[in-house]
């Protein structure tokens, strides 16, 4: 009876939403029918926000939006989309006044459709003054935990709907597999499988988990589709050169995970693959993305990229002929910053029959329903008192945990921590008393914010390690800038008063291409505040701050105990000092292999003959992280020893917390393919399961695998599994199995 009773219940559960999505359908097709071609095109053009103030220039104090620039872009041109990109963080207020003023006037054109409003909200909703800072996507990658992860989420969305915007540019997707890229840090690192894990769980914290998204919830936005990250130098925006087999292997599948559950939009990659800007190509934008991947929302190009077709990638003669390539290539909507040849050149396009009305209609149809899942129709801008949590005491609550989850150990020679809150502790380095180097770039503003002023009310790692070891216990200086020394004096003769040196270094903040490098070495001035405070004889406890993986290998045996905290956020500081105090057990892994050469760069799922020399020696390995507990793992089981398709096997092993405290452990599954038509990789992550144990207790963990989980592109591009014999590894514990 109770089957029969869900069975009506589902039914009915999808007659209605099959209702709902008719009628919305039907909708679309009314305003599709009434509008022109020119309000077509103004549907599929995103312009940035900059160019309609007051004083453009000006973008550090609240501006106020030029009604006449307004009425050229919305009135004249019909624009669809605005976004923000250089401008300072403002304040809820200021939001509400300008998407108010910018929805009152959409709707009162002939043809009545709100603005769809899109931000770089990417740790937290970093464009609102006060919004909760969260630690960047690779910091919240080393916690393992899907749950945090889509909690973060969620509250970013709740705080860019408190400011009025219900669409944000995140997750990045794309894999952080080389260390010197910029972007690392916005990135969940390098290893496919936990970026697709990580993207989902992201996903489902932006949009919730219905295809209408309700006032609390964002449209997501992934990005950069595909490959971007991939550039053969390093640097952003540079060449890349990817076959096939390997785009599909390696790259594709976080976009596949993210589309195949429900993620409404997609950014594309602005560089070229193989000699084909993304932006151009037609196979990866119509065929794989919304054919083969079925992908329902809209395809947006990213920063000025149809001008770049002509500017950087010399692919057509002028803006026109760019834009015919990249909207027949599949392009729905284009984000172009500054003037509006984009709309006049495509109705041209349009009228001369060099883009047909069809491509035209599927791109705006793309976006309406985009504007009607997250109900602008309905609620064009929101109410205030609706986002009463925004920034309250729940949301930073959660930050302090998800950062307390990230925070990785690398080294803890003796067991120099957790040090007494009696110890005497001198504070130095570039990373110590800023603000700035804790969140990074897109912190207010793109490149971050320029002083520790937007955050006074948060803890630098000095003043953290002052409320938590006692202000008489700490001394601070600060020994090196970033890039330079300066009183490095100081900092050693304050070290003679220390028990302990905390020294902090990493990285300034910077985004996209401003934060290229040509070394991936810690800068030198760095290396020598380490060696002279090393001369001091005082134990070394070093922090990093840095969003891609420097080189520390000069460094990092002059410390005896090593924290990396990536880009932690505004509660970085908080949790640094109780790290070190012990009142947060670690247990953050690397999301990345950390290097240990500057030419020496592996991703750790690298083929076996990329280790022909046994060399592999990175600083520290992929998953590496320590506690102040300790773990067992014993006991591995398998259900069977032969999988087959269709009859999933199940792992099983036992976790023992063996030391004197509760601690948290993220639990890494990885399957090797011994024999394989293409060359195997060494082993790849297949499952992960983050766990909590109170000393002296075990716990058995089961994960299940598929003969999908072990399957991979073959050379004739098809997606695999090949009998033959696995070896599936759990911690130190290891067994083997057949899949037939
Ligand atoms: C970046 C995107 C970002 C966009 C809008 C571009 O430069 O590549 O990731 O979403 O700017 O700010």
């Amino acid at each position: 009876l109770i089957t029969v009773l869900l069975l009506f219940l589902s039914v009915v559960g999808f007659a209605q939403n099959r209702k709902a999505y008719n009628e919305i359908d039907k909708k679309i097709d009314k305003l599709l029918s009434e509008m022109t071609i020119q309000e077509k095109v103004g549907q599929m053009t995103q312009i940035a926000v900059e160019i309609l103030l007051k004083k453009p220039g000006s973008l550090t104090e609240p501006d106020e939006l030029d009604p006449e620039k307004l009425a050229q872009c919305i009135k004249k041109y019909k624009v669809g989309s605005i976004l923000n990109i250089g401008i300072t963080a403002q304040t809820r207020e200021n939001w509400h006044k300008w998407i108010e003023t910018i929805q009152d006037m959409a709707l009162k054109e002939r043809v009545k459709i709100p603005v769809l409003y899109g931000i770089d909200a990417i740790h937290g909703n970093n464009y609102t003054a006060n919004s909760v800072l969260f630690p960047q996507q690779i910091a919240q990658a080393a916690s393992f935990n899907r749950a945090l992860v889509k909690k973060a989420a969620e509250i970013t969305a709740y705080e860019t709907r408190a400011s009025f915007i219900p669409w944000t540019f995140s997750p990045v997707l794309d894999l952080g597999r080389k260390p010197i890229w910029s972007r690392v840090y916005e990135t969940f690192g390098e290893d496919p499988y936990l970026v697709s894990e990580l993207g989902k769980a992201m996903v489902t914290g932006y949009q919730g988990s219905s295809s209408s998204i309700d006032k609390y919830h964002v449209a997501a936005c992934l990005k950069h589709y595909m490959g971007y990250s991939m550039s053969l130098t390093g640097l952003d925006r540079t060449p890349a050169w990817i076959p096939e087999r390997e785009l599909r292997e390696y790259f594709l599948p976080s976009f596949a995970a993210a589309i195949a559950i429900g993620a409404k939009t997609v950014m594309v990659n602005s560089g070229e693959i193989n000699g084909v800007p993304v932006h151009t190509n037609k196979y990866i934008l119509t065929d794989v993305l919304k054919k083969e991947l079925k992908f329902k929302g809209f395809a947006l190009t990213d920063w000025m990229d149809i001008q770049f077709l002509v500017d950087r990638h010399h692919v057509a003669k002028d803006y026109k002929e760019a834009t015919m390539m990249a909207i027949n290539a599949g392009i729905d909507m284009s984000m172009v910053p500054v003037d509006y040849t984009f709309c006049d050149d495509l109705v041209a396009l349009v009228n001369e029959g060099k883009v047909s009305m069809s491509r035209i209609d599927d791109a705006v149809r793309r976006i309406l329903r985009v504007k009607f899942d997250v109900g602008l129709f309905d609620n064009p801008v929101g109410k205030a008192s609706d986002y009463k949590e925004f920034n309250g005491v729940a949301h930073n609550k959660t930050n302090y945990e998800i950062t307390s989850e990230c925070i990785t150990l690398l080294k803890n020679t003796n067991n120099l921590l957790p040090l007494k809150t009696d110890k005497k502790i001198l504070v130095t380095g570039p990373a110590a008393n800023s603000m700035v180097a804790l969140n990074g770039g897109w912190s207010r503003r793109w490149q971050g914010t320029n002083s520790d002023e937007t955050e006074k009310d948060k803890n630098t790692i000095y003043e953290a390690i002052q409320n938590v070891f006692g202000s008489k216990n700490v001394d601070f200086a600060q020994g090196a800038k970033f890039n330079a020394p300066s009183d490095l004096n100081t900092a050693l003769s304050k070290s003679e008063k220390a028990d302990v040196v905390v020294l902090c270094l990493g990285e300034d903040s910077y985004a996209e291409t401003p934060g290229n490098i040509q070394d991936l070495t810690l800068p030198a001035a760095q290396l020598e505040l380490a060696r002279a405070l090393k001369a001091s004889g005082k134990p070394i406890v070093l922090v990093l701050t840095e969003g891609r993986p420097r080189i520390i290998s000069a460094i990092e045996p002059l410390c005896s105990a090593v924290i990396h905290a990536y880009l932690p956020g505004n509660e970085g500081g908080n949790v640094v000092a109780n790290v070190l105090a012990g009142k947060v057990n670690p247990s953050g892994k690397l999301p990345y292999t950390y290097p240990r050469y500057p030419n020496y760069l592996f991703n750790y799922y690298r083929k076996y003959t990329e280790e022909v020399d046994n060399s592999y020696n990175p600083q520290w390995e992929f998953g590496y992280g320590l506690s102040y507990t300790t773990f067992k793992y014993s006991n591995l089981k398998l259900s069977s020893k032969v999988l087959t398709e269709g009859q999933p096997i199940t792992v099983s092993v036992d976790i023992t917390n063996t030391g004197n405290q509760m601690g948290k452990e993220s639990v890494l599954l990885f399957v090797s393919d011994l024999v394989a038509s293409i060359t195997p990789e060494a082993k790849r992550l297949r499952a992960f399961e983050k766990i909590s144990l109170e000393p002296g207790k075990t716990q058995t963990v089961t994960f299940k695998i598929t003969g999908e989980q072990l399957s991979f592109v073959d050379a004739t591009l098809k997606r695999v599994t090949e009998p033959g014999e696995f070896v599936v590894t759990v911690g130190d514990q290891k067994a083997t199995f057949n899949y037939r």
